[in-house]
């Protein structure tokens, strides 16, 4: 454990010039158990980040920021199986790569994906047609009143769309430490998404697979070390068969999945981009011009001016479309986490 100097404008993508009382990186399972029990001691809120891809500071954080830094990939094999054991800490695009260099595949779907393999679960990371659910065996978490570790099985974090249950039951006194993945050796290319589908099903490779996953990325999505930015701002919104149907009656060309409880995912992205809102911006904050389901640092934006925007972008989609907007990206106050919704509301 060391402290740090406590600016957290490296710790959040969106490069915010927030502050901690006080800011710590962990690098074992102890460590990061001294720290919390520091916190204990002084009274403090405390918050545990990764790379802090998927958060939004709307102040100083009047507590103990944790990064879990605790690293390790362990491989082991059967005949039909890799089994991977990876500390919290690992970058998730890291071990994309690493394990595509020693010929495992798998995770090519999920390469350029921000963030530590321990924020992996929290919220069911997906992309291009795979989600983290499909690989995961298991969750290591801390418990941090006890000092004991338990081990989650896939069925027990209740993975769901961009949730899990470390978003509701486990989500406070928590801390991830490892996450065990299960890789199968018989390779089953997943090709349903944008440019994938062009690829030959016959003849195609894992790294052909990633190059194009990094490919569309890089085309769409900010790179947060020029436009800080946290990814996707909003969930795609999943609306009634009848709700779906009637807007497509004024907009035929909506993009919307049935899924399987009969309910219809759309995106988000396309519903603001037809308000117009591309490139959009409130004070130092943007609607990204490429993607317009990412805002974007564009200009030492604040909190608010993200805030302000989001606003802006839930009215103008609820006002045209009857959606309501709801942010996948975290909102952190002073004091911990608040609720996103009734922030932009
Ligand atoms: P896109 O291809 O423009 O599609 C827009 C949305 O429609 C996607 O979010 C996706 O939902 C859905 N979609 C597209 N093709 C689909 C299909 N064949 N079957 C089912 N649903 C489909 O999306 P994009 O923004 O460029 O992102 C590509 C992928 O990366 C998506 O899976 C997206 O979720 C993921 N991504 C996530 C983040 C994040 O921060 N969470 C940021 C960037 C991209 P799904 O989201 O359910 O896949």
């Amino acid at each position: 454990m060391s402290s740090q100097h406590n600016s957290l404008q490296s710790w959040n993508t969106f490069g915010l010039d927030a502050h901690a009382a006080n800011l710590d990186v962990a690098t074992s399972a102890e460590s990061l158990l001294q720290s919390w029990q520091q916190s204990l001691l002084h009274n403090q809120p405390v918050l545990l980040l990764g790379e802090g891809s998927n958060i939004l500071f709307l102040e100083d954080f009047s507590g103990r920021v944790i990064i879990n830094r605790i690293k390790g990939i362990q491989i082991e094999e059967d005949q039909h199986h890799w089994q991977l054991h990876i500390g919290a800490g690992e970058n998730w695009h890291n071990l994309v790569q690493v394990l595509l260099e020693k010929g495992i595949p798998g995770l090519e779907n999920l390469a350029m994906i921000p963030g530590c393999v321990g924020s992996a679960p929290i919220q069911n990371i997906g992309a291009y047609g795979v989600e983290l659910k499909d690989v995961c065996a298991y969750v290591d978490v801390l418990d941090l009143n006890t000092g004991e570790v338990e081990r989650l099985t896939a069925a027990a974090c209740q993975f769901g769309y961009r949730d899990s249950i470390f978003k509701h039951q486990y989500q406070l006194g928590y801390a991830i430490v490892a996450v065990g993945l299960v890789l199968n050796k018989q390779w089953r290319p997943v090709m349903t998404y944008g440019d994938l589908r062009a690829l030959d099903p016959q003849t195609v490779t894992p790294q052909q697979i990633f190059d194009a996953v990094c490919a569309m990325r890089s085309s769409k999505l900010p790179d947060p070390a020029i436009a800080g930015n946290a990814g996707s701002f909003f969930k795609n919104p999943v609306v009634t068969a009848e709700a779906a149907e009637a807007i497509r009656t004024a907009y035929p060309t909506l993009p919307a999945y049935p899924q399987a409880d009969g309910r219809v995912k759309l995106a988000a992205g396309w519903l603001i981009e037809q308000c117009e809102l591309k490139g959009v911006s409130v004070g130092g904050a943007a609607v990204h011009q490429q993607q317009a389901l990412v805002l974007i640092n564009k200009e030492k934006a604040t909190g608010s001016d993200i805030v302000a925007l989001a606003h802006e972008v839930r009215q103008r989609v609820g006002t045209k479309f009857n959606v309501w907007l709801e942010p996948e990206v975290r909102f952190i106050g002073a004091q911990g986490e608040k609720d996103a919704v009734g922030v932009i509301a």
